[in-house]
């Protein structure tokens, strides 16, 4: 074991005694944490970014959905949740024809959902990246990093975790076309399987080459901004576990689109980590988290570059181990529902 890796156990110890004494989480959560932080790592991630560029380089250079780059990442990785024992389904949406389709034909697709076997199913935890990349590029930091991230965690998790509520990860197709696939899941979810989400947690391009450091959730002048009511408490513990890996987040609100509108509008508390696209750093920014002031956190977003090797390993593995921590923290959580 690594130093730092027996750093962030004492941290979490610490944080977890602390907890204690305030009422909230249980012992047991506090081993599932501290065994679930200790055990993910960018390193860990690192395979599935290679399996993603893989999958681009022999299907055309992208993973866009529709496409066989799209399909290719989906086989890839509902078998590998399959393999860590989860309850894996490929839920099907709708491809409503638009203006770069002639063909008037809709289009069913599939993305994945898969869910721990164990914890309330009532109360549900779930986390989701999107899986489709632009038809430009390979998609390896929007949004190889986001689904990396969730597959590290979720093998380590493993399918049967000592959690309390159940953790669902979900691998949105076409993010890049309206959001459909997110917007189709919620919208379809019947009523009582909606009032079982605690929370959704996004992750959208966690491993900028020129990363900044964004938590959403709570942060802004309306709903839409904010998110319902909880979101801030999200956002709050998705920052104090950035916090951990030495790095301090800033607040930011829902504005861009991502797969947590949908959520969002249907008033499920919401959270959200990205290390930042097309916008330039600023020199207050590049003296908290280092790297370059004046220039984009992604000069290769949704172009052919964004490769295997536009990717900050160090973002990413922060990244990683704050989601593994909030997930840990929300699954073993005495109070599931957030206000
Ligand atoms: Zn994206």
């Amino acid at each position: 074991m690594t130093t730092r890796a027996t750093r962030l156990i004492l941290l979490v110890v610490a944080a977890l005694l602390v907890g204690c004494a305030t009422g909230s989480p249980r012992p047991s959560g506090g081993a599932v944490a501290a065994q679930l932080v200790a055990g993910v790592s960018g390193d860990g991630a690192f395979p599935h970014l290679q399996a993603l560029q893989g999958i681009a380089d022999s299907n055309g250079g992208n993973r866009a959905s529709p496409g066989p780059g799209y399909e290719a990442s989906v086989d890839y990785v509902a078998s590998v949740l399959h393999d860590a024992g989860y309850e894996v389904t490929t839920t099907t949406y709708p491809v409503i024809p638009g203006e770069r389709r002639d063909d008037t034909r809709q289009l069913m697709l599939r993305q994945v959902i898969a869910q721990t076997r164990t914890g309330d199913p009532e109360d549900v935890v779930m986390a989701g990246a999107h899986l489709d990349s632009v038809p430009d590029g390979p998609g390896i930091n929007d949004n190889g990093t986001g689904v990396a991230a969730l597959l590290e965690i979720a093998t380590r998790l493993g399918g049967s975790p000592p959690v309390d509520h159940a953790i669902r990860f979900a691998f949105w197709g076409s993010e890049e076309d309206d959001l459909n696939g997110s917007t189709y899941y919620v919208e379809t979810l019947p009523g009582p399987d909606r009032d079982a989400l605690m929370l959704y947690l996004n992750l959208d391009m966690v491993g900028s080459p020129n990363a900044g450091y964004f938590v959403q959730g709570g942060q802004g002048h309306k709903p839409s901004q904010t998110g319902p009511p909880g979101s801030a408490e999200v956002a709050r513990v998705l920052a104090d576990q950035l916090a951990t890996t030495g790095v301090t987040a800033t607040h930011t609100t829902f504005d861009r689109a991502s797969d947590y509108t949908a959520f969002v509008a249907a008033g499920i508390p919401s959270g959200g980590v990205l290390t930042g696209d097309t916008e330039d750093k600023s020199a207050r920014e590049a003296q908290s988290w280092g790297g370059h002031a004046g220039e984009a956190y992604d000069r290769c977003y949704h172009s052919a570059c964004d490769r295997i090797d536009n990717v900050d390993r160090t973002a990413l593995d922060r990244n990683i181990r704050a989601v593994a921590a909030t997930l840990a923290h929300f699954a073993t959580s005495t109070n599931p529902r957030l206000m």
